[in-house]
């Protein structure tokens, strides 16, 4: 398999103060991890671009692109937009290389050029509506890149996976209303964003899983709910927001995932995208707080992706 990582400095350089649990260090944290697993010099690294505001437009509107491009502090300052969503100077061009990193590798992997990518990029985006920033987001990586391949390459199908602790609100509100995208989110429930849980559509299905869930749990799920799912829409290509914060360890969460979970829950997506999308995935990094963890998470994510073990 050819994989690449995009990232870029940028993403380093969006703060939102010392106690924030989104930080700078998660980036590194990643790195660090994939120098001790000697993945750096095996999978390809490429810089991010800076998305076009076309296509952060394409899911958001004018005013949630203002909010952030015209409220940006000066340096060393911060400007809220919620009680945990914060603006620094940095954080428009940070937002901007996160949700390029997610085209560029649309493209990539539409042209060819790559089986897969793993973007390691933040600010985060599964919670940012079409119509707002929110839950440490900004602009939504994953379903700007989702429609991307739909209105510029022309793709009819897609389904975006999130695997994160939080419900992937923001995805879901974007694509209510579409069938061409299968929004199939795994979620502690209750938990935030405090979302009703029921399915609205026949492709949004939710799979909300109680407080202290294990890998066993979440498999049978996405085994008797995800994959006869992704099989019905014939996905032409999947998008993973691949939030690690339901590791056991990671404490914003409170579910048992652990680092073979993220690999066989990867290895469950390639043989769909295998079957369906000429194995086409593009995915992007969302929550994941405890660092270490977050760390070895990537790792097994990656290897699975780039078929390494
Ligand atoms: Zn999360």
């Amino acid at each position: 398999m050819s994989t690449a990582i995009y990232s870029h400095p940028d993403c380093l350089k969006h703060e939102m103060g010392d106690w924030h649990p989104e930080a700078p260090d998660r980036l590194r944290a990643i790195e660090d991890q994939l120098i001790l697993a000697r993945l750096d010099g095996l999978i390809e690294q490429r810089s991010a671009p800076l998305a076009e505001t076309a296509a952060v437009l394409r899911n958001h509107t004018p005013g949630a692109l203002a909010l952030v491009r015209d409220n940006l502090p000066a340096a060393g300052d911060y400007y809220p937009l919620d009680g945990d969503t914060i603006l620094c100077h940095d954080s428009y061009q940070a937002a901007l290389r996160a949700a390029g990193a997610a085209v560029a590798a649309t493209d990539a992997v539409i042209a060819g050029e790559l089986d897969n990518a793993f973007c390691a990029v933040r600010p985060p985006g599964h919670h940012a509506t079409p119509t707002s920033p929110m839950g440490f987001c900004l602009f939504n990586n994953v379903a700007i890149a989702a429609r991307h391949a739909l209105e510029v390459h022309g793709l009819e199908r897609v389904a975006i996976v999130d695997f994160d602790v939080h419900h992937g609100n923001g995805t879901a509100d974007a694509f209510r209303h579409d069938p061409r995208v299968l929004m199939a989110g795994l979620f502690q429930h209750p938990f935030y964003p405090y979302c009703d849980p029921e399915p609205v559509s026949a492709t949004n299905v939710n799979m909300p899983v109680p407080a202290l869930a294990d890998g066993e749990t979440v498999r049978k799920l996405v085994q008797d709910y995800w994959l006869p799912a992704m099989h019905a829409h014939r996905p032409q290509m999947i998008f993973v927001s691949a939030g690690f914060d339901g590791h056991r360890e990671d404490d914003m969460g409170g579910i048992g995932l652990v680092e073979s979970d993220y690999a066989w829950i990867t290895r469950q997506l390639m043989a769909v995208a295998r079957e369906h999308a000429r194995g086409r995935i593009v995915s992007c990094l969302e929550g994941g707080y405890a660092l270490s963890a977050l760390g070895r998470s990537v790792v097994a994510h990656l290897k699975a992706l780039a078929e390494l073990e």
